[in-house]
């Protein structure tokens, strides 16, 4: 029956057999909320602040970021809020930033390292959110976009708490950052895999080059690998790894994360259902083994293909 209920599209994020992913809610703004069932979601995974940032030629003070905060917060009652900072760069160019033109804006300076010359955008950015958190009974987690190295997931975890935000995490967008996730998770509480930059860098294809879909396909083994690895590190340190990139929407994709390891998916409200159903009809172990036959693979259409008949 409980199966049943499942998979009619209703309840938390379960396989089969019961095991638990979280399923929760990309966001850009409080408005993408408007007429959502919030019923047996586990939160916002990725609530991106560029909203706030677009078209103006100062960035928002204090104030003003506190109120959108703590209006998009106000929706929620209970679960967790993950908020990214401020991603700004190659393909969310802002013109406030006054960032000199780069011959290669996606290697350049985007992301956390915007910080670097500017600390003080991120500052008031997580002032803003420490305030709104403090007015919303749900449980509100911060996380850096575009984070390389170790040390500067410790530096951004390290001003978070500063502001008093208990629960600082990094998006692993960077290969380099997935190698060493292991690491990573000593300094901060959890991670979040955004497979769309993630696939861009460990492919080396434009994400914004319509072309390169084939090599930008979330189902690529290397990027399933290191998805996989992330997973790991998180289940050996008992700290959440997830995933928050148009991966994560793929109800094929869903058990094969889930069997990797994976213990959240977040996604755009309308991909919910599907991902809900398809996890409702593997069990864990179907999972792990759906998992095992991508990471088999040499291509993405040869892992998809794997993994469908074996459904
Ligand atoms: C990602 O890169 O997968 C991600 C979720 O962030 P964005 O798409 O905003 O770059
Ligand atoms: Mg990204």
């Amino acid at each position: 029956a409980e199966r049943a209920r499942l998979a009619g599209g209703k309840g938390p994020g379960r396989t089969a057999d019961g095991h638990p992913v979280d399923l929760m809610l990309n966001i850009g703004s409080a408005a993408d909320l408007a007429g959502v069932d919030l019923t047996d979601v586990a939160g916002v995974g990725l609530f991106r602040t560029e909203f706030l940032f677009l078209d103006r030629h100062d960035a928002p003070d204090l104030e003003e970021q506190v109120a959108a905060y703590t209006e998009a917060f106000a929706l929620f009652e209970r679960g967790t809020i993950v908020v990214r900072t401020l991603d700004a760069g190659a393909d969310k160019p802002l013109p406030f930033l006054g960032l000199p033109d780069e011959p290669n804006p996606a290697l350049g300076v985007r992301g956390l390292r915007v910080a670097r010359d500017r600390p003080e955008i991120l500052a008031t950015q997580l002032e803003a959110i420490a305030i709104a958190a403090e007015r919303t009974p749900a449980d509100v987690w911060v996380m850096a976009p575009m984070v390389s190295t170790r040390a500067e997931a410790g530096e951004f975890a390290a001003r978070a708490r500063d502001h008093g935000l208990a629960t600082a995490g990094v998006m692993i967008e960077v290969p380099a950052a997935a190698l060493r996730a292991a690491r990573f998770l000593n300094v901060v509480d959890f991670l979040s895999i955004g497979t769309n930059d993630l696939s861009q860098y460990t492919l080396a294809a434009d994400r914004q080059a319509g072309g390169l879909a084939d090599l930008l396909d979330p189902w690529q083994p290397a990027l399933l690998d290191l998805i996989g690895r992330c997973a790991a590190a998180g289940k050996a340190s008992g700290r959440s790894v997830g995933v928050c990139g148009e991966a994560a929407a793929d109800p094929l994709l869903a058990p094969v994360l889930a069997g990797l390891g994976i213990t959240k998916l977040s996604m755009s409200p309308r991909a919910l259902p599907a991902v809900r159903a398809s996890l409702a009809e593997h069990t864990l172990a179907d999972c792990e083994r759906l998992a095992a036959r991508a990471l088999e693979t040499d291509d993405a259409a040869e892992a998809r293909a794997a993994v469908l008949t074996t459904t």
